[in-house]
This record gives structure tokens, C-alpha cells and sequence, in this order.
């Protein structure tokens, strides 16, 4: 599995360039067979890190969440009741042809991903999704009820 090429995802017809970037298409994941996907693909897994994390249950927990959010390209998300800190970085070894530049010595958590289950056509939903420290903050008190001490969140203008 490797990685080239860059593709558009505008509405453009199947097989044509963009008119705006001159980009093919993206083509369905059905359409493409499995060891030529990534061709069409512009690295999407390789743009993030995201790591399980212990669903907070009191507000010291919540307070470790909220200093997560507090970093730039940080979010928390839920999925099938577990919790995930995602940070979108992209990996440095992804070049500007969206191939991996180590592909040979690649570590084994990119060697387990497999185009299978790969989010080639997934646009990121989740069953939750907090992007921000009030968003947890507001979270946390419809859980937990008000904050001893008061909110943290911004005051209503
Ligand atoms: S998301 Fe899928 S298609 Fe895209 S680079 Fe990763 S494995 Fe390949
Ligand atoms: S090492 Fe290669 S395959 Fe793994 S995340 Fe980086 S660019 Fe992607």
C-alpha cells in the first residue's frame, strides 16, 4: 500500500479533472481495487494521532479533558461509549504527494491499518464530537450538575 497522486473531492464528473484544480476525481472505494485505493487517497489516515482515554467521571477527570481542548488541533471524541483524544497533525514522513516516505520501515500501527476499514470515504462523524474546552465544560455540568466553585465557562454576553 502505497501513496501518490492527489485527487479532488468537488463534484465533477467520474474520471474528469476539476475545472477549478485540475484534480481527478476521487472515485468510490468500490470502484477502485484495494491495493490501488490509497492512490486516490490524500493520506487521510496518516493526519492524526488518536489515543483511547478514560471516560472523566468526576470534574478532576473533566479538568484534565478541558486542558486536552485547550490545544490547538486537539479534540475529544466518543464512539460506541469509549473516549478518544484526537490530534489532527499530520505525520512528518507524509510527503507532498501524500506517500509515505519510510513505507519500508513504517511502524507496525501503520502496517496494521488496513484499506478495509480505512476511512478513505468516512468524513469524520462520531457520536460525539468536543472540539472545545466549554463544550466539555458544558458537558461535564449537565452530568455532573454545576461545579463547586463555579463554571469555567464564558459568562452570556
Ligand atoms: S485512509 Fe485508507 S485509502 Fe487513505 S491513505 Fe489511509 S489506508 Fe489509504
Ligand atoms: S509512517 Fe508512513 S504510513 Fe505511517 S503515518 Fe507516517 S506517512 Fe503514514
Amino acid at each position: 500500500m502505497s501513496k501518490q497522486g492527489r485527487v479532488c473531492d468537488q463534484k465533477v464528473k467520474k474520471g474528469a479533472a476539476c475545472a477549478a484544480c485540475k484534480l481527478v476525481k476521487r472515485p468510490k472505494k468500490e470502484d477502485v481495487p484495494p491495493d490501488e485505493l490509497c492512490n486516490y487517497c490524500n493520506g487521510k489516515c496518516c493526519r492524526y494521532i488518536a489515543l483511547p482515554i478514560d471516560k472523566p467521571t468526576n470534574y478532576e477527570e473533566f479538568d484534565y479533558a478541558r486542558w486536552y481542548l485547550y490545544h490547538e488541533g486537539a479534540s475529544i471524541f466518543i464512539e460506541d461509549g469509549d473516549w478518544y483524544l484526537i490530534v489532527y497533525t499530520p505525520c512528518r514522513e507524509l510527503d507532498e504527494n501524500n506517500r509515505c516516505r519510510v513505507y519500508p520501515t513504517r511502524p507496525q500501527i501503520c502496517r496494521d491499518y488496513s484499506v478495509d476499514k480505512c476511512e478513505y470515504e468516512d468524513h469524520y462523524l462520531f457520536d460525539q464530537y468536543f472540539e472545545t474546552a466549554e463544550q466539555i465544560e458544558e458537558y461535564a455540568e449537565a452530568i455532573l450538575g454545576p461545579r463547586p466553585g463555579g463554571s469555567f465557562r464564558t459568562p452570556r454576553p
